[in-house]
């Protein structure tokens, strides 16, 4: 039953990480823009209710409670998952997709996304990334190179606020950077003794979406500087790190051209066959579950990559019967991830008298040196492997005795060795056989068709895991680590976080679902610019790039508008 329908220059579905950006770029523009997030409103500052807490003002010391973990297996495998975050998160029964295979998937349903809960690296692609999958003949060229993303990175850059150096490396090149956070001794070490023994091998800094020297435009945001108190995930009450909850929506609901509708859980696109466009979004209230349609010039889907797949495929019409522009049967096809699962590490002696704790909420980075200027490895792409060093307290702490008295606290303060670690984030090639798709009969609370994953590792992940293993063990005992330890922690994909693909860019509409602009070939006022439109994964953090892929493709929507294109 239809009870609404209002009009908008430009919808924007979904408030994240994307969204915010889509939002705010369209605003600007003049456009009427209406923000559809399914989930529940959320105000920077007053809707974060943990954000002041101390460990001892929680009911659980921090940790979930038994009964919860059994009722969320799933969820509660998020990294930075706990009591401080948990309402930032999904529950497991609330929002149920089925796993042909294992896909832990990692959501987080309120304003602003997994923008309020994602860990803010903010590395730039370099045309190695861009280039590789043709050149190498894993995948399709994308239709668009580094110079045509560069100066949009940099227009998000300065906007976001993020810290870092200016180091010179081909494979991760530079931007517009507020000041680094400073190397600890140990990963001032671990820099030099790597550059010593591997020329092309560069450890760099942390380039992360924080505040370390706040510029005018983030003042103008009302954002101040991180304190480097490292509790992001409750929500920074600072604004020390970017969402789009303290950044690019209240922008843009400062231009007043923003309508902003939380619980509106949107079903699918509808098309409209006589103009050949889309004509608006159909919904049903979260909370009413009544129906409601908006119609609009321009729709941005920016839902996150696996939701926005299953929107398209859930937007059926006679023109289009396998979701909307799905013209070669594509869509919901190559899906990829980032792969996490090589963990390093080990202890460094000769540091004792030096000791830090907290100060920093970055961490420093090693740029990817496999396969960049050649194919060199037996396996396809490349990874950035992030690393750093801290300082644990004393072993031996009296445990069975009560955890009280001065003595007890005496020991609390004493150090203990420093420990160094190195994790992996690394390409996974983009297969059709990778692939999500709707289920024929179970449906969620809304009677929107489930969401089926089906997408595994394959061989040339297990090569890669093997190499960074055995290049990470060498570099730690050329740092001077002992107790060194390499392993696999063989974790299902999804919980990597950063899922890509099923709606890839393209140079031609046989082998893709959008241009270089970001439209649907078939449907030239929809874009989709979140993860879903990735043609390959490169081996940096994604994020960035779907900002400067959104802050692209809407400029470009908005003149398209304004010259009666669109
Ligand atoms: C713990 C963690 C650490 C991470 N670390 C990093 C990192 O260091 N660097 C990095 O680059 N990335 C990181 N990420 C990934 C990053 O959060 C995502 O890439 C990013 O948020 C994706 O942006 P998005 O706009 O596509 O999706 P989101 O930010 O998730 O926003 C999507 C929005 O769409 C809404 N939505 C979904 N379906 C519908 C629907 N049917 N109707 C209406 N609204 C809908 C959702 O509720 C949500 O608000 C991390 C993520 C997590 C959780
Ligand atoms: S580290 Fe910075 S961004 Fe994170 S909570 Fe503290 S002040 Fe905010």
């Amino acid at each position: 039953m239809q009870h609404e329908s209002y009009h908008f220059d430009a919808i924007v579905i979904g408030s994240g990480i994307s969204g915010g950006w889509a939002a705010k770029e369209l605003c600007e523009k003049g456009l009427q823009t209406l923000v559809l997030e399914r989930g529940r409103d959320i105000k920077h500052n007053k809707d974060y209710p943990t954000a002041n807490m101390s460990p001892w003002e929680f009911q659980h010391r921090g940790e979930m409670s038994r009964e919860f973990l059994e009722n969320n297996p799933l969820i509660s495998k998020a990294a930075g998952f706990g009591e401080d975050t948990a309402h930032f998160f999904i529950k497991d029964a609330d929002h149920p997709y089925i796993q042909e295979k294992p896909f832990d998937w990692i959501r987080g349903y309120q304003v602003g996304g997994k923008s309020l809960t994602w860990g803010r690296a903010c590395q730039r692609w370099s045309d190695f990334e861009f280039k590789a999958p043709e050149k190498y003949g894993y995948g399709i060229a994308w239709p668009i190179g580094y110079d045509d993303i560069a100066p949009w990175y940099s227009h998000v850059e300065k906007f976001v606020g993020i810290c870092g150096n200016k180091d010179g490396i081909d494979a991760m090149p530079d931007g517009e950077f507020l000041p680094p956070f400073e190397f600890s001794c140990v990963e001032k070490h671990m820099k030099d003794k790597i550059k010593e023994h591997y020329p092309d091998r560069h450890l760099v800094q942390g380039r992360w979406a924080h505040l370390s020297q706040p510029k005018e435009i983030h003042i103008q945001q009302g954002r101040g500087k991180c304190q480097a108190r490292s509790l992001c995930m409750r929500g920074c009450p600072f604004g020390g790190y970017f969402s789009s909850v303290s950044s690019t929506l209240p922008w843009a609901e400062s231009t007043g051209n923003l309508t902003i509708r939380p619980n509106s859980v949107v079903h699918s696109i509808q098309y409209d066959e006589s103009s050949g466009k889309a004509s608006g979004v159909k919904i049903i209230d979260a909370i009413t579950k009544e129906e409601m349609v908006f119609t609009a010039n321009i729709i941005f889907v920016n839902a996150s990559a696996l939701n926005t797949n299953l929107i398209l495929l859930n937007s059926v019409s006679k023109r289009f019967p396998n979701g909307l522009g799905n013209d070669n049967g594509l869509l919901g096809k190559y899906i990829c991830f980032h792969l996490y699962r090589g963990w390093a590490g080990g202890i460094i002696d000769g540091f004792e008298d030096k000791y830090v704790y907290g100060k920093n909420p970055t961490e420093t980075i090693l740029a990817n040196y496999r396969n960049l200027y050649h194919q060199e490895m037996d396996y396809f792409g490349g990874f950035t492997t992030f690393a750093g060093a801290y300082r644990v307290r004393k072993e031996g702490l009296p445990g069975n005795v009560p955890q009280l008295g001065a003595d007890f606290k005496k020991a609390l303060s004493e150090a203990g060795d420093w420990h160094v670690y190195m994790y992996m984030q690394g390409e996974t090639i983009p297969k059709a056989s990778n692939r999500v798709y709707l289920s024929k009969d179970k449906k969620d609370a809304w009677g929107i068709p489930l969401l089926v994953t089906d997408v595994a590792y394959d061989e040339n992940d297990e090569k890669m895991i093997a190499d960074f293993l055995q290049q990470s063990r060498e570099m730690l005992e050329k740092i001077g680590c002992r107790n060194i330890y390499a392993y696999d922690n063989h974790q299902a994909p999804g919980l990597d976080i950063h899922e890509m693909g099923g709606v890839r860019m393209g140079k031609s509409p046989e082998d893709s679902l959008l241009n270089e602009w970001n439209q649907l070939h078939h449907c030239k006022n929809v874009f989709v610019t979140d993860g879903a439109c990735m043609t390959s994964t490169g081996n940096q953090s994604p994020s960035i790039l779907y900002m400067a892929l959104t802050a692209r493709a809407a400029n470009y929507a908005a003149d398209q508008f304004f010259t009666g294109k669109l």
